[in-house]
Formats: C-alpha cells, structure tokens, sequence
C-alpha cells in the first residue's frame, strides 16, 4: 500500500492534521500537504474535508481555501496560537 493509500484509510477512520500525518509516517510536512493535495483529486466521488484552522485566542475561523497549510498568525488579534486545520475522509 502506498502512503496516500494509508493516508486515506487513517483519515476515513479519524480527523488528522498534516502535521500528524507528518508525525505518523516520519515524513516532512510538505510531503504530507503533496499527498493531501493530489488525494483530494484522486479519491473522488469521496471527499477530503478540511475542517479549517482557528484562532484559540479570539475564535476567529479561517476559512476554507485550496491552501492545505495552517496558517501561523491570526489576521484578526495577531495571535499565533492557532489550532491546524483537520482533515477527513467521507
Ligand atoms: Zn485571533
């Protein structure tokens, strides 16, 4: 099995964020959001669901975009405490 294989079975099991995945297969992060990217594409008529990052200082919620990546400040009070973005299988 390749690892986006495993990648989608993790991720029809749990919500995961990259940097878990990253974590799980002892891979860099960018190779995760390479795999998550091309899946997206790849496993239709399934979908990967990205439940977007947020601010735990202010709750702010980022919103859904192509970018894969969490990103590091909050646009809205500069916090960095960010929680990642999660993402699933359905
Ligand atoms: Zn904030």
């Amino acid at each position: 099995m390749t690892r986006r294989e495993q990648i989608i079975q993790i991720l029809t099991k749990e919500e995961k964020s990259a940097q878990q995945l990253a974590n799980d297969f002892h891979v860099e992060l960018f190779e995760i959001l390479e795999d998550l990217k091309h899946i997206k594409y790849s496993i239709k008529p399934k979908k990967l669901v990205m439940k977007p990052a947020q601010c735990r200082k202010c709750r702010f919620k980022f919103k859904e975009r192509s970018k894969v990546k969490t990103p590091s400040k909050c646009p809205r009070c500069r916090s960095e405490w960010i929680t990642a973005s999660l993402f699933r299988v359905e």
